[in-house]
């Protein structure tokens, strides 16, 4: 049997070119690579822990599954799914509640940030968030999570808590749950065109490169995105931070390494530099925005395309939720 990969987007915002190098391009290589059983998932839970729209989330959702089908998740050879139609994460979130101790919640970078954000919406949802990202990891025995390095604090914690559930609640000698690993893409962590020292962030949509740009703006915010003093086109994340993420730009979109880049524009400046790397990132966007429009003129085969994930999903997490909570004792 293969092992099995699992991850997951939120639906809050529109994906940015941060989801797509640090995640989506790495979901679509693993997938193909034929090594994996795959599981990948709209976090619609996850979501509506920050301030959020009713009246917009199931478009939002909707629109995840797009991203994830127009830009090479195959169904055929994943399962795609909605995390909220499974409701054995929300069980199994509980139940490892009960074993997560509150401080390491509060030591999360991601909850301190987010309660910085929205102070008059500091919930418990938000505080939980990382045992339901374990729950949606633990309940498939998922082996590998690519991500993007911001949640390797969480991924932490979930394998913290595979270890912790296993020796209190031995089975013989059989281990209820796996301990995942992360996979991190080459670009694990891309900054914000506005603030390069900020990662670039669906709650701060100033920054962001979406994937669903026009070609007009996305040539507009490349113009508009912050520099360096100086002129040279040099990878140095130090001392020119701004363009040393202009070049993972150029490099996440290109193939080529930061050296590679640096070296193709050595004698041209930001603003050639700039040009060159807008009509790219155009170019690289262009077949996925082409088919997301052809996708979205089909409702009825999106839909059927959810069902069957979750069928699958279902079949999956069902002896999975027994089996733990037998060995909690709830079940016999
Ligand atoms: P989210 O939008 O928080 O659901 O994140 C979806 C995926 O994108 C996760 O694997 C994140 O780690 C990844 N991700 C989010 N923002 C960035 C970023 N700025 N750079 C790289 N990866 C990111």
């Amino acid at each position: 049997m293969k092992p099995i990969l699992i991850s997951g987007i939120q639906p809050s915002g529109e994906t940015h070119i941060g989801n797509y190098l640090g995640a989506l391009k790495n979901f679509v290589y693993l997938q193909n690579s034929g090594r994996y059983q795959c599981y990948f998932f709209v976090a619609d839970l996850h979501s509506i822990t920050e301030n959020y729209d009713p009246a917009q989330k199931y478009r939002q959702i909707i629109d995840v599954v797009l991203n994830y089908l127009a830009i090479g998740i195959n169904p055929e050879k994943s399962v795609i799914f909605i995390q909220s139609q499974i409701p054995e994460h929300s069980e199994l979130m509980w139940i490892l509640n009960t074993i997560t101790p509150m401080g390491e919640l509060k030591r999360m970078t991601q909850f301190k940030d987010k309660s910085e954000r929205q102070k008059e919406n500091v919930n418990a949802g938000l505080f939980n968030y990382p045992v339901l990202q374990a729950a949606d990891i633990l309940l498939y025995d998922a082996e590998f999570v690519p991500v993007g390095e911001d949640q390797l604090q969480h991924l932490e914690l979930a394998r913290t808590l595979a270890r912790k559930f296993n020796s209190k609640f031995p089975v013989g000698r059989k281990k209820i749950f796996v301990e995942p690993k992360p996979l991190l893409a080459e670009v694990p962590k891309l900054m914000s065109l506005s603030d390069p020292y900020k990662k670039m962030s669906k709650s701060m949509p100033e920054g962001c490169l979406f994937m669903d740009d026009s070609p007009d703006e996305i040539r507009n915010k490349i113009k508009k995105a912050v520099t360096d003093s100086g002129t040279e086109i040099i990878y140095d994340s130090e001392k020119k931070p701004a363009i040393s993420n202009l070049i993972r730009i150029y490099g996440g979109f290109s193939k080529l390494s930061p050296k590679e880049v640096e070296k193709k524009f050595k004698e041209k400046n930001y603003g050639q530099f700039k040009k060159e790397l807008a009509d790219l990132i155009v170019e690289s966007l262009k077949p996925f925005q082409v088919k997301k429009k052809l996708l979205s003129k089909k409702p009825s085969y999106i839909l059927k395309i959810i069902e069957k994930g979750r069928k699958k999903a279902e079949k999956k997490v069902n002896p999975k939720i027994k089996q733990i909570k037998k060995a909690i004792g709830l079940e016999k």
